[in-house]
């Protein structure tokens, strides 16, 4: 076989290679699992600033969690539930807004 770091031939038993000392038993698997779920912490952080692309990032990275075993699904929670808060907020100041502007113009008129 050869080396992934320095493509070199190798022993197919050599536990790490003889050229430039990398372990040989690194398999794909391992790294992935210690991969973080991005997404769930991108949607966690976008939830204060952009609700809406808060909530999309946080559904992504919760549906997403099992991939990652499990990491980030809380976090991706708590994305979905923050930005759905800043999202009835926000929706709750555009009708105080607009029963304001409508009173002001019927007083108005
Ligand atoms: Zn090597």
């Amino acid at each position: 076989m050869f080396c992934k770091n320095c493509g070199k031939e190798i022993d197919d038993k050599a536990a790490i290679c003889l050229y430039c000392g990398v372990s040989t038993s690194e398999s794909e698997k391992p790294r992935q699992q210690e991969a973080t779920n991005a997404l769930a912490i991108v949607g966690f952080i976008l939830s204060f600033f952009i609700a809406i692309a808060g909530l999309v990032c946080s559904i992504i990275g919760y549906k997403r969690a099992p991939e990652f075993g499990g990491k980030g699904k809380g976090l991706a929670l708590a994305g979905i539930i923050i930005s759905a808060i800043s999202m009835a907020i926000t929706l709750l100041y555009i009708v105080i807004l607009l029963v304001m502007m409508g009173s002001a113009i019927s007083s108005v008129v």
